[in-house]
């Protein structure tokens, strides 16, 4: 996978993915990331990008020629024209789904502003899809690709060891994860789940599926309308909601 990062600010980029897990994937040639400074494309002679909004308000806007010229520059030198995802606020919210559908591609176009954003004729002129990290305003696009990068490198093949596998994860069947526990057994009087030291790898199994089903209804209900059970997993949430509800009348009552 190839990350082309169109940024004002590449050292950002550059120091940000360089470690742990994907400084480790990068280091390896598994993946790579490849950080354009857009200032490089500025024809002004103090190498400006920005420039005050036509109609007044607050702020700069990063002018639409440095932008365009990067990403053809980028464009002649890989032979193709890659996905470019725009960083900003007004996109659609990234989620695993997105992540897994982005890790299929072979090359990647992140597209970073700054200030009051970008112009958008060169907006409507190279990008493909527009991807926010969640309803606030941060100060640049850098931070949301790297979110990106990092979540989309954990589904390229190699990037983690089985160790670190990302095969059941929350998100995985529209779940949370379960919670878990490593050494010691005991810990300021509070013991692991008796099930986990069992052995009993099926149980183990159930456990944790019924404690994934518990813990997304409490914290994340509306994940479950979409949420993959079996016949008796189902079963167990009905009963966990019957619970509820009577708990719920007894309060009530009382
Ligand atoms: N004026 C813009 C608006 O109201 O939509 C916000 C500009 S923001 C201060 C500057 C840049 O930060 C944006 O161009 C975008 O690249 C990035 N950015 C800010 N919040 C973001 C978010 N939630 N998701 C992705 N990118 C974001």
């Amino acid at each position: 996978m190839n990350y082309h990062i169109l940024t004002l600010f590449p050292e950002m980029i550059l120091q940000g993915l360089s470690t742990s897990i994907i400084g480790r994937a990068v280091e390896k040639g598994i993946i790579k990331v490849n950080a354009v400074n857009i200032r490089d494309y500025s024809r002004s002679r103090h190498r400006q990008v920005d420039d005050y909004p036509y109609g007044g308000g607050a702020g700069m806007v990063m002018q639409p020629g440095p932008v365009c010229d990067s990403y053809r520059a980028l464009c002649e030198e890989l032979g193709k024209k890659p996905r470019v995802l725009y960083m900003t606020p007004q996109g659609q919210v990234f989620s695993q789904k997105i992540a897994q559908e982005l890790a299929k591609e072979e090359d990647l176009v992140f597209l970073c502003g700054h200030y009051e954003g970008i112009d958008e004729r060169a907006l409507s002129l190279i990008v493909t899809d527009y991807l926010s990290v969640g309803d606030y305003v941060l100060t640049g696009g850098e931070l949301p690709a790297m979110v990106m990068i990092d979540c989309i490198s954990r589904l390229v093949p190699g990037v983690l060891n089985n160790d670190e596998s990302c095969q059941i994860e929350s998100f995985h069947d529209n779940l949370l994860e379960y919670p878990q526990y490593t050494r010691p057994e005991v810990y300021e009087g509070l013991k692991v789940p008796e099930v986990l030291l069992s052995g009993h790898h099926k149980n183990i199994d159930i456990w944790r599926r019924q404690e994934s089903i518990k813990r997304t209804l409490e914290r994340r209900p509306d994940l479950l309308e979409q949420a993959v059970l079996s016949k008796k997993e189902q079963e167990f949430l009905e009963q966990i909601l019957r619970e509820r509800a009577c708990a719920e009348e007894n309060i009530v009552i009382e």
